[in-house]
């Protein structure tokens, strides 16, 4: 397991095995992608498949970039994939007059092309009406659902790749266009080479989020990946038995989470059972649920204003007490600007 990212501002981390390499999510613009599996030893070339948790920037926002440009399918739960083309289509809402700005520009496009048909080919610009250039969609806004730096971060990453023109031209008439999509379910495996997955429903204000549980068949190593929840469920903690690796959420300390920045209303989506798993949370599986067999776990998806590392890490080690020694459970916290260092078994 190799975590590129992990965090609010981005989620990615390579799961591989001997022969198999998969890539969890996608929230970093692929430039930025390409760069961290490069600094730590990672051919993004040799990438078998990118798999999707759920819909939220922090995890696709390089999402359709890196597949075209890899030409790698993309693993979603089938409602995953319809959320993720909803964002980057979003339907336009018109006010009346709007309409009638719009009908009356058309109508003038239409004056314009009569004439330009009759006209001699080198007037044809000079009669173009004022807000039109030749060969750019007036509505070519791709990626609506992105902030503006994400936006423009992919689209810098498209535009910078000659060999993909037709690829980009796909773009252009479609945002949402991936060169292969498959889908899984939750509670049914699925396999990639020689990787089997478990993916298990987590509870997350997302269209259909999923955890996984990935085994290597050949070296039989279990790794897991459950970020994004607001609590432990019973099929969650079912999933997590026997796992050598465990990549598991440790978002915010709860009082700094109370007195921090976030308006009350961000800051009860974040505590609610759909929102994020707090350190006491975290501490408390790993105090109750857990069974103790790991050789890591890395804590991730801290929060950059509401929590701490050493906070972080405090609680998880707290709750693991004498299970905690050099040979299993050590404590690794995943960053958000910086990839971890794989932990190779
Ligand atoms: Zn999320
Ligand atoms: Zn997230």
């Amino acid at each position: 397991m190799t975590v590129l990212a992990s965090g609010s501002k981005g989620n990615s981390t390579v799961i591989a095995s001997a022969t198999t390499r998969l890539l969890v999510d996608a929230g970093l613009s692929c430039r930025e992608l390409m760069r961290r599996m490069q600094l730590v030893g990672e051919d993004p070339e040799a990438l078998d498949a990118i798999l999707i948790t759920h819909e939220h920037l922090d995890h696709i926002a390089g999402l359709a970039v890196l597949a075209r440009k890899l030409k790698i399918p993309v693993f979603f739960t089938e409602q995953t994939h319809r959320a993720w083309k909803r964002m980057l289509t979003p339907r336009t809402t018109m006010s009346y007059a709007a309409w009638l700005d719009m009908m009356q520009r058309e109508k003038e496009a239409r004056a314009v092309e009569v004439a330009n048909s009759m006209a001699p080919a080198h007037t044809v610009l000079a009669l173009m009406p004022a807000g039109i250039s030749p060969g750019v969609a007036p509505e070519d806004s791709a990626v609506d659902g992105l902030s503006a730096a994400d936006a423009g971060d992919v689209l810098l990453d498209e535009a910078a790749e000659p060999e993909v023109s037709e690829a980009v031209a796909k773009t252009k008439a479609d945002p949402t266009f991936l060169p292969e999509v498959e889908y899984f379910k939750a509670g049914e495996r699925f396999c990639i080479g020689d990787i089997d997955i478990d993916p298990f429903t987590i509870p997350h204000d997302a269209a259909d989020p999923c955890g996984f549980v990935f085994h290597a068949r050949h070296e039989s190593i279990r790794m897991a990946v459950a970020t994004d929840l607001g609590y432990v469920p019973q099929n969650v903690k079912l999933a997590l038995k026997s796992v050598d690796v465990l990549l598991l959420e440790s978002n915010h300390d709860l009082e700094m989470l109370k007195d921090g920045p976030y308006p009350w209303s961000v800051k009860q989506r974040v505590m609610s059972r759909v929102g994020h798993l707090s350190n006491h949370a975290a501490a408390e599986f790993l105090l109750r649920d857990y069974d103790g067999g790991a050789h890591s776990i890395v804590l991730g998806h801290l929060s950059e204003s509401n929590n701490l590392p050493e906070l972080a890490r405090y609680a998880a080690e707290q709750a693991l007490g004498d299970r905690l020694s050099l040979l299993g459970n050590r404590v690794v916290l995943a960053a958000q600007n910086e990839p971890l260092k794989p932990i190779c078994l």
